[in-house]
Parts: structure tokens; C-alpha cells; sequence
């Protein structure tokens, strides 16, 4: 068991109404009421469900993250929601480069440095993916990827930036589709995550930041993969979208 403080966070992706989220989140603070203290937990909805799942959780163990952030501070952007928007809701956390977003709307690992130092800026706290396809799995390319990764994507981001951003080790090729990295899997790019941070920012801020994996994590291997030295948590796709489903998870994992 990590000896930083376990975080999981759900990524609802484009799931749920306002509506919905308010009638899950009502739920799931009921069943997650117990873990205070020992686990922090976030829900990251669509933009439109925010504002309703910020005022439902109000008070409790649960915090609300947002899916994406725009580069831009405000101005002619039709379609985005900047930092301070988010941050006057009350969110707390935001995903940044997401490898639907890498995949679907062409982020790079530049484009993310640069959104998550203007969540910083703003006094958010990013939520930065990364990971590799199965092909690049397959031809032992994971290492050099998940290097290039590392290194363009936190640019720029300053030693007290680091301690405070969570990593989301995302294999591409275990999104959605039911395949987990196995635990020793997943623990060797998380400690390779954590020599690349090291090298770059020194032991004492690499031992800090929160590692989660991602890729179909569930109830019934929460606790085997959150159990490795170097994994910290978790972002949850699919098994986040039932309050039942996700309670579980996390009482698994502690
Ligand atoms: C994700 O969307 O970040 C994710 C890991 O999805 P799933 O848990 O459904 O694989």
C-alpha cells in the first residue's frame, strides 16, 4: 500500500444530464460518507452537469472535477469554458489530455503543458493522462513514449506544480475495453513514471505526486492494482457511473 493518500476519480465522459449527476452524486455521498479521511475521491461530469453536482456534494467527501479546460483566459473561443469559469463553480480538479481528447481533437503533449499551467494559474489542479497504444506496446516502444510523454507534458510546470499535479497512467489499450493491465503491468510504468519525475525534479517531489491507473478498473481488481508500491489511485471510466458499482470500487481499494 502507497504511503501517499489514495485518490480515486470517476470520468464520467459524456454521460449523464445535470439531472442525472444530481440524482447519482445524491446517492453516492451517502455511501462513500465513511471513507472521510482516508481516500480523496472527485467526480468529473460534463460541463453541464457542474454547476448541479458542485451544490450536491457540497459538504461532503466528494470533490468535482471537470473533463477539459480551454488554453485561453477568455476572449473569441465559441464552445470553451475557461479556468475561471470553473473555478467560480466551485470545481476543484481537471482532466487534462485525456486520450480521447489526444485521440479525437488532436491534443498534444504541448497543448497539455500549456493547460496545465493555466489551471495552475488559476488555482485548479490538473489531472494529467498520458499512455500508450497496443501497438506501441507491442513493439516495446511503452518506455519511450511514456518519456516523451512525461517530459511534454509537465513542461514548464514548476517543482510545487508537480507535488500538487496527479498523473493518470491511462494504456490506451485498456479504455473502455475491458482489458486491465495486469498489476506488475501497470506497477512497472508507474515506477518508471516516478524514476522519470525523480530524475528530473528529485526524490523528495517524485515520492509526493499521485500516480492513478486507468483502464477498466473495477470493483473485483481495485484492490490488487491499488495494493502496488506505486500506484496511488485510480481514474474510472465506466465503473464510476453507478453510485453502487463505484462505492465498491473504493471500498475494495482501501
Ligand atoms: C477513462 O475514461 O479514463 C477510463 C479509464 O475508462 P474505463 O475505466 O471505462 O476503462
Amino acid at each position: 500500500m502507497s504511503k501517499r493518500t489514495l485518490f480515486i476519480a470517476g470520468n464520467w465522459k459524456m454521460n449523464k444530464t445535470a439531472t442525472e449527476a444530481a440524482e447519482i452524486l445524491t446517492e453516492l455521498k451517502v455511501k462513500v460518507v465513511g471513507f472521510d479521511g482516508k481516500i480523496n475521491i472527485a467526480i468529473c461530469p460534463t460541463f453541464t452537469a457542474l454547476d448541479r453536482a458542485v451544490k450536491t456534494v457540497a459538504g461532503t467527501n466528494i470533490e468535482i472535477g471537470s473533463q477539459d479546460i480551454s488554453v485561453h483566459e477568455s476572449g473569441a473561443y465559441t464552445g470553451e469554458i475557461s479556468a475561471s469559469m470553473l473555478l467560480d463553480l466551485g470545481v476543484k480538479y481537471v482532466i487534462i489530455g485525456h486520450s480521447e481528447r489526444r485521440q479525437y481533437h488532436g491534443e498534444t503533449d504541448e497543448l497539455v503543458s500549456k493547460k496545465a499551467k493555466v489551471a495552475f494559474d488559476a488555482g485548479l489542479l490538473p489531472i494529467v493522462c498520458i499512455g500508450e497504444t497496443l501497438e506501441e506496446r507491442e513493439t516495446d516502444k511503452m518506455p519511450e513514449v511514456i518519456t516523451t510523454q512525461i517530459k511534454g507534458s509537465l513542461a514548464g510546470l514548476t517543482a510545487d506544480e508537480i507535488v500538487k499535479t496527479t498523473i493518470a497512467y491511462e494504456p490506451i489499450w485498456a479504455i473502455g475495453t475491458g482489458k486491465t493491465a495486469s498489476p506488475a503491468q501497470a506497477q512497472e510504468v508507474h515506477a518508471l513514471i516516478r524514476k522519470l519525475l525523480s530524475d528530473a525534479y528529485g526524490v523528495d517531489v517524485a515520492e509526493k505526486v499521485i500516480i492513478q491507473y486507468g483502464g477498466s478498473v473495477k470493483p473485483d481488481n481495485s484492490a490488487e492494482l491499488m495494493g502496488q508500491t506505486d500506484i496511488d489511485g485510480a481514474l474510472v471510466g465506466g465503473a464510476s457511473l453507478e453510485a453502487d458499482v463505484f462505492a465498491g470500487l473504493i471500498a475494495n481499494a482501501l
